[in-house]
């Protein structure tokens, strides 16, 4: 398989491309890729272009690349997950499965119930891991790493399209004719203690509908990979 490397701004005509730092790196120490080869570079908003490495070194990878092409490997509607966040080392994972799932957003939610929110550090770490899955599993658009926010701001601010709360005392959910192909679909996973029962009732206010994943209860990563993975269904 062809190594594929993220360069955020690929000429239009096609040229020559520098890699960033950590992808040069990757290119050279990691993948020890030579010049001559041939690699895959991708934007991360939808375009890919072949390109063969003309210089490399531990720092520096210089490609020349043809012009960029779109190739659409999304969903066909965009789905977006607002989770309050597990540990460090789980929520790592749970964003690598997430990306190659096809998930355009994630929200870090802080709920009634959340013990310690996402540090600053840990968001890098995970928009990084995106960059990684995304080079893994051919995805040429990024999973956006959102801003931190809070249960209220997040259910106040204007959606338009369908919106779900995982609970194990919710529905069955949605069916594929719930939602007409394309329609934006939004659902939230909470905390390891679960949403309180404030937090229900406002969302229900909101007309966020209550979804039952099934009859025994996930870890948040667990939870809001079967919920992707369900959702994710409806729109490919
Ligand atoms: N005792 C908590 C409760 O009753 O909500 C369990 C929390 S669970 C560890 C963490 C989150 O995963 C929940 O807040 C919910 O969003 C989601 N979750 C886990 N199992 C679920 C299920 N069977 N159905 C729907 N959501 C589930």
């Amino acid at each position: 398989m062809t190594r594929r490397y993220y360069s955020p701004s690929l000429p239009a005509a096609g040229g020559l491309v520098e890699l960033m730092d950590q992808e040069a790196q990757h290119a050279s120490r990691v993948m020890r890729a030579q010049v001559g080869d041939g690699v895959i570079l991708f934007d991360g908003q939808g375009h890919e272009a072949e390109a063969t490495i003309q210089a490399i070194d531990k720092r520096t990878c210089v490609c020349q690349c043809d012009p960029p092409a779109a190739v659409d490997r999304e969903l066909a509607g965009p789905l977006h997950l607002a989770v309050a966040l597990p540990k460090p080392d789980r929520a790592k994972e749970m964003v690598e499965r997430l990306c190659e799932l096809g998930v355009r957003s994630l929200t870090p939610l802080v709920c009634e119930r959340t013990q310690r929110p996402p540090t600053d550090a840990l968001l890098e770490k995970l928009r990084r891991i995106v960059v990684e899955s995304c080079k893994q599993s051919g995805r040429n658009v990024l999973m956006e790493i959102r801003p931190v926010r809070d249960f209220q701001a997040y259910v106040d601010q204007p959606f338009e399209g369908r919106q779900w709360m995982a609970h194990p005392s919710g529905g069955s959910g949605p069916i594929a004719e719930d939602f007409a192909h394309g329609t934006p679909v939004a659902a939230m996973v909470g905390p390891e203690g679960g949403f309180s029962d404030e937090e229900v009732a406002r969302a229900e206010a909101a007309a966020i509908e209550k979804i039952s994943l099934g009859p025994r209860i996930y870890r948040i990563e667990t939870a809001a990979t079967v919920l992707a993975v369900w959702l994710a269904g409806h729109r490919e």
